[in-house]
């Protein structure tokens, strides 16, 4: 069962030490020279090497035991509905799995598997405002839901988004999964949304089990959403041709979910890499779906664009990390000063070909985590959904 936990960062000093590598989640430079993080009330305050660091009046102490560490990472597409139960598997307790697999941050894009939920303004306006009021006050393990994703309809007029975004909601649901689809319909409501200072994002793709419609590469280069959601479909893709078609031509971030095609995914590492759009490419699993709930679905991502997709690990990992936190102006995501102490230890798994992390990522195994920190305070020990990991920190 979720355990509900506190909001309140860890108070004083959190020293980590004996990092066996530092993955910074930005792409620019994804890898720092440090064996050392410090975090004072929850936030980065240092990153370097011991000998060079004050390591003294620690609160808490963890030694990684040569572990290397990663920001939390960030899932930017999934479906919450209520609490850390998914109506669409009948499944409790997703939320706090996805969090041992590493996942620190969840980003709705509408609670759309709510049964019989309201397609009226009034009704619309509700949920997400319940939805992100909701979650604000209960995080399972820890994880930060940005919940309150309200789905355009087309009887819904400007002030309906204004109302949306006077009460808090900082983002729309997926354009597509109600009944605006066609591009010029999409216009309109992303140029509302872009006046008011509400992200748009845009299912791509056949319709989903939820509900959606088809959206076509034309509807979505006349959108111009914020964010291309799932261009590998959701779970069923456009073609190729047209995936390499947005990754050119769409000006909003490039989204590539675990529920989507994996090969089109590739298709769009590819042509992202090709076109210099690789700080545009995110990750995330649009769970839960038909196919389930993934713990893992987003080191399973990871996996993918670095084993199959031949990305370096290192930059594999930037894509569920900073490149999200940056072009969805989120909290976290990156190990930098200032930032929340959000991270994720994982090693190669136990008895992996590879000869680290890294390696072991680009064979195609999926990371071993041994412990997940939020705003300071563990929240896991060893995964209960990965295989174990190589080396595991602890807490002195
Ligand atoms: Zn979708």
């Amino acid at each position: 069962m979720a355990v509900e936990v506190s909001h309140a960062p860890l108070k004083g000093k959190l020293v980590v030490r004996n990092l066996g590598l530092v993955l910074s989640g930005d792409l620019d430079r994804p890898i720092l020279d440090a064996d050392t993080i410090i975090a004072i009330d929850g936030r980065i305050t240092a990153i370097g090497k011991a000998g060079d660091l004050d390591l003294d009046g620690a609160a808490s102490t963890i030694d990684a035991k040569g572990s290397p560490v990663s920001p939390g990472l960030i899932d930017s597409h999934c479906h919450p509905v209520f609490g850390d139960w998914t109506p669409r598997q009948n499944q409790l307790g997703w939320i706090e799995m996805g969090v041992n697999g590493g996942v620190t941050t969840l980003v709705s894009a509408g609670e759309v598997h709510l049964p019989g939920r309201p397609k009226d303004a009034e009704g619309v306006e509700a949920l997400a405002i319940v939805a992100q009021r909701c979650f604000q006050n209960f995080r399972p393990a820890g994880a930060k839901v940005i919940a309150g994703a309200p789905v355009p309809e087309l009887d819904f007029a400007r002030d309906v988004y204004a109302k949306i975004k006077a009460s808090g909601i900082r983002h729309i649901g997926e354009i597509g999964l109600g009944t605006v689809a066609k591009g010029s319909d999409a216009r309109k409501v992303v140029d509302w949304c872009r006046e008011l200072g509400l992200e748009s994002i845009m299912h791509t793709g056949g319709p989903s089990i939820a509900g959606s419609h088809f959206v076509s590469r034309e509807d979505v280069l006349e959108a111009q959403p914020d964010v291309v959601s799932h261009i590998n479909g959701g779970p069923t893709s456009i073609s190729h041709a047209c995936v390499r078609a947005l990754c050119e031509q769409a000006q909003g971030s490039l989204e590539v979910v675990h529920n989507g095609n994996e090969r089109s995914a590739l298709v769009a590492l590819e042509a992202c890499r090709a076109h210099g759009r690789l700080k545009d490419l995110l990750i995330g699993t649009d769970a839960p779906a038909g196919s389930g709930v993934q713990p893992n679905g987003i080191i399973r991502m990871v996996t993918l664009m670095a084993s199959l997709g031949g990305l370096p690990a290192e930059q594999a990992i930037c894509l569920a990390s900073g490149n999200i936190a940056r072009k969805r102006h989120l909290d976290g995501g990156l190990i930098a000063i200032g930032q929340p102490a959000d991270f994720v230890f994982m090693d190669k798994p136990q008895h992996s070909a590879g000869k680290d992390l890294l390696e072991a990522i680009s064979f195609g195994d999926i990371p071993g985590i041994g412990m997940v920190v939020i705003d300071g305070i563990v929240r896991t020990g060893r995964s209960r959904s990965t295989p174990p990991a190589h080396t595991a920190p602890v807490v002195v």
